[in-house]
């Protein structure tokens, strides 16, 4: 039996959408929705794994939907919704906490860096992650997941449960018409300019949500003073830009300044180079604000309006849980009988 291919991708509603997020997944989901059938999910399952404030979770989870809106997704054409509507993630992800293996887990470094030093005192939800998050992928069988750069070690996970499940249960796949196993190898799509923005405060961090200082990133919903005044502070070294790429190694905090300035203006990092080799940060931070400006006060403005209606958008996702149930459900017969379950 073939697969038909499928896009899947999730965003957590843990605050703060960034210009990672928006660079390194949501204009890729935007890119895809022309050419596939795709699923975006506000993954609000994965937000709890770290407590969250429940009434700052429903606005979290209403955020990224108008992000998703704001950006050009069309909730007509492609299934937007939030992941606890649709029972087949949890449920799924039960199954591969019996499919998974510890050791597969205990080399996953998001986990390690999230945890901190405080393992001890982290949800077991935060450990089996990549558990829940292989079955949201898996329970539509989708085929091509568009991630940052930081997801590619869970993909990969999710590809071993994949093969996994289809060899345990051989025989049972090929009983119930799925020879050669029931679900695909999902293929990361890691594509784009900037597949790994890095914090504005240290080069060698990713830019996240959940970073403390706020001065790390540009959120979605920054005005223009306060992109301008955290480009201002980023941080920088001493030195002039350099004209070639070559002159960017060891320079973390450079390139990627200008890396998010090339991804903003759709230019090549070379193309950047030779327009600015020479300049001061103070000169190039200035036109950075102004494209970065350019690009998010917009989306911002369509967020909050969006958000503005919030019965609107509680619709759009029960609506698009709906269309995503409608999905899961039968692939949750189909599994639950290659596994024996009776019913
Ligand atoms: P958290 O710190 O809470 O994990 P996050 O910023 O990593 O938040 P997620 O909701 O976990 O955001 O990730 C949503 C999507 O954004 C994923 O596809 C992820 O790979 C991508 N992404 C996250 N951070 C970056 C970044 N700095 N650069 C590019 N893509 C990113
Ligand atoms: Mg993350």
């Amino acid at each position: 039996m073939t697969i038909d291919q499928r896009v899947f991708s999730g965003v957590q509603p843990t605050g703060n959408l960034h210009l990672g997020n928006y660079l390194g997944a949501i204009t890729r989901f935007v890119a895809l929705q022309d050419d596939y059938d795709c699923m975006y999910c506000i993954v609000d399952l994965h937000a709890i794994t770290v407590w969250q404030d429940p009434d700052a979770l429903r606005q979290n989870t209403r955020e990224v939907t108008a992000a998703f809106i704001a950006a050009g997704i069309d909730t007509e054409s492609q299934i937007v919704f939030n992941q606890s509507q649709v029972p087949g993630h949890a449920e799924l992800a039960w199954i591969f906490n019996c499919v998974a293996r510890m050791g597969w887990l205990n080399r996953m470094t998001q986990f390690k860096e999230k945890a901190g030093k405080n393992r001890e005192n982290a949800s077991v939800g935060l450990y089996a992650y990549p558990n829940l998050m292989a079955a949201d992928i898996l329970v539509y069988r989708a085929t091509h997941v568009p991630v940052g750069q930081d997801q590619k070690q869970h993909l990969e996970l999710s590809r071993d449960i994949a093969q996994k499940f289809n060899s345990d249960f051989a025989a049972s796949c090929a009983a119930t018409g799925f020879e050669g196993g029931f679900f695909p190898l999902p293929e990361p799509l890691i594509t784009g300019p900037a597949t790994r923005v890095m914090s504005l405060r240290n080069g060698d961090q990713k830019m996240s949500k959940s970073d403390p200082s706020d001065l790390s990133r540009i959120n979605l919903t920054d005005d223009a003073d306060t992109i301008a005044r955290k480009f201002r502070k980023a941080k920088t070294d001493p030195e002039p830009l350099p004209g070639e790429e070559a002159g960017l190694s060891e320079r973390p905090e450079a390139g990627n300044l200008v890396g998010i300035y090339a991804a903003l203006t759709g230019a090549t990092t070379a193309d950047v180079l030779a327009e600015f080799g020479g300049a001061q940060f103070s000169q190039f931070k200035k036109v950075l604000t102004e494209a970065a400006v350019e690009t998010i006060a917009p989306i911002g403005d369509e967020m909050r309006r969006l958000m503005a209606e919030p019965a609107e958008i509680d619709r759009i996702l029960s609506r698009g849980a709906a269309r995503a149930n409608e999905i899961a459900e039968p692939n949750m017969t189909l599994i639950k009988n290659i596994v024996g379950f009776i019913g």
